[in-house]
């Protein structure tokens, strides 16, 4: 069906060709046979010791190798070139004899990078949200699909207590009804997933209500989206005096979720709030514990943190991530720096589990500050913390020297508070100059992302 012909249909057509397009997904997802045969051994290594899954790891690297180096065209021309033999690559250790592998090599051919077994036209073709220019081309084939949705549900949904089968609400950025529409629903549902799918873009203060109406309404097992879409909703329920409402759980995915959101979330859905990293590419996997930890998924990849020359970061320093996936062999990614970076701790977590923490991820560097000391500043929400009485902000470094910080002031914001943000940011990165402009609405991305910082160096 062409798009205008969707946008133009009533609520009922709109929920019915959703839920056709979502009983496809289900099959696709989770009546696939790599699905039911790995969801219970993924189970089962959740309790792994590190032993254990680093020698699953080496295991992983070699069967990897053996594919990219016999029949993928990148690969197999790589190890060529560096007169490399496959044997040559047997465990963790060894891998640092491949380069890192950049964004640009894939996306200027990913065909070089798929198994020349499949065919591309089965394959699943997905892109990458892409917060800055364009996106990548993922391949998966269907084996790499009944993973990816076998460890979202043994990883992201079983530990917090729904499963697929759940009743959710999601905030996407998907365009489910049409941009102009100024008249609720601004969702769609999807009874194929079990699913309310709510447009991130209509989200603001005329519609607020209309979506905690709808939410109230269908008391849902839990709720799912980006973290500033999850605390602008918590946000507006706080303003209009909204606190009926109850989740099992609030899941916050591809964006950091900052301590101050995950506080309101909390209190105003009544719920736990747990934190995720992943992409679309899979080949890392984290997910928050009881002791509010990102546990690494050692069985989706094997992670190291670099330096910007491609070296190990010394323990518990800020490094680059590196990532050598072991989910998507149908277009296997080795050493490939995902564009982030984190730390990583291996200590002792009061869960139990052994698996590696990720530590303050940090965006993509035009999502960093950049000070005159060259360090480089993500996270940058302890300027916002206080009595600031901010619906939300944004950082824009314009050189080392200006700042603007857009701000969407709260309810109590003054002349006063003004002064007083200015006077935080300054005692956190040094002495700059910076101007507070008050707006409405900050922009999201083209994918909905709301971004904390931009960098205009
Ligand atoms: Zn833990």
């Amino acid at each position: 069906m062409k798009k205008n012909i969707y946008y133009s249909s009533p609520p009922v057509i709109k929920n019915i060709i959703a839920s056709c397009y979502g009983r496809k997904l289900y099959k696709r997802r989770y009546l696939n046979k790599y699905f039911i045969e790995e969801l219970p051994e993924i189970i089962k290594r959740q309790s792994w010791a590190t032993v254990t899954y680093e020698k699953y790891q080496d295991q992983c690297i070699r069967d990897l190798i053996h594919i990219a180096a016999n029949h993928v065209p990148y690969y197999r021309e790589l190890f060529q070139s560096l007169k490399l033999k496959p044997e040559d690559v047997r465990s963790r250790k060894d891998l640092s004899a491949l380069p890192i592998l950049d964004k640009s090599e894939i996306k200027s051919n990913p065909e070089r990078f798929v198994d020349e077994r499949c065919n591309l036209r089965t394959l699943n073709k997905v892109y990458t949200s892409g917060t800055t220019g364009s996106p990548l081309c993922v391949y998966r084939d269907k084996k790499t699909d009944g993973l990816a949705y076998a460890y979202t549900e043994a990883r992201w949904r079983l530990p917090y207590g729904v499963s697929k089968d759940s009743s959710w609400a999601m905030i996407g950025g998907k365009l489910v009804v049409a941009q102009e529409q100024s008249r609720p629903p601004f969702w769609v549902w999807n009874s194929g997933l079990n699913q309310l799918y709510m447009s991130s873009y209509h989200l603001s203060h005329d519609y607020a209500e209309f979506y905690l109406d709808e939410l109230r309404k269908r008391r849902l097992d839990y709720i799912f989206g980006y973290a500033s879409s999850l605390y602008s909703l918590a946000l507006f329920a706080e303003n209009l005096g909204v606190n009926d409402l109850k989740f099992s759980v609030a899941i916050s995915n591809a964006e950091p979720l900052m301590t101050y959101q995950h506080e309101l979330v909390s209190k105003m859905f009544n719920c736990r709030v747990v934190d995720t990293y992943g992409c679309t590419e899979w080949c890392i996997q984290a997910g928050e514990c009881s002791e509010r930890k990102l546990h690494i998924s050692p069985d989706v990849g094997y992670i190291e943190l670099t330096d910007s020359n491609g070296k190990p970061v010394p323990e518990g320093e800020i490094g680059e991530i590196i990532c050598t996936g072991f989910i998507n062999l149908a277009q296997p990614l080795i050493r490939y720096k995902i564009g982030d970076s984190a730390k990583i701790s291996d200590k002792h977590c009061k869960c139990g589990s052994e698996f590696l923490i990720l530590e303050s991820v940090e965006g993509r560097n035009d999502d960093l500050i950049i000070l005159k000391d060259g360090r480089r500043i993500g996270r940058l929400d302890p300027v916002f913390k206080g009595e600031f009485s901010i619906s939300e902000a944004q950082i824009i470094q314009d050189n080392l020297d200006n700042f603007t910080i857009k701000v969407v002031p709260g309810k109590k914001w003054n002349n006063d508070i003004e002064y007083l943000l200015i006077k935080s940011f300054c005692n956190y990165i040094g002495k700059v100059n910076v101007k507070i402009d008050i707006v409405k609405s900050i922009q999201r991305t083209k994918a909905g992302k709301f971004k904390a910082v931009i960098n205009n160096m």
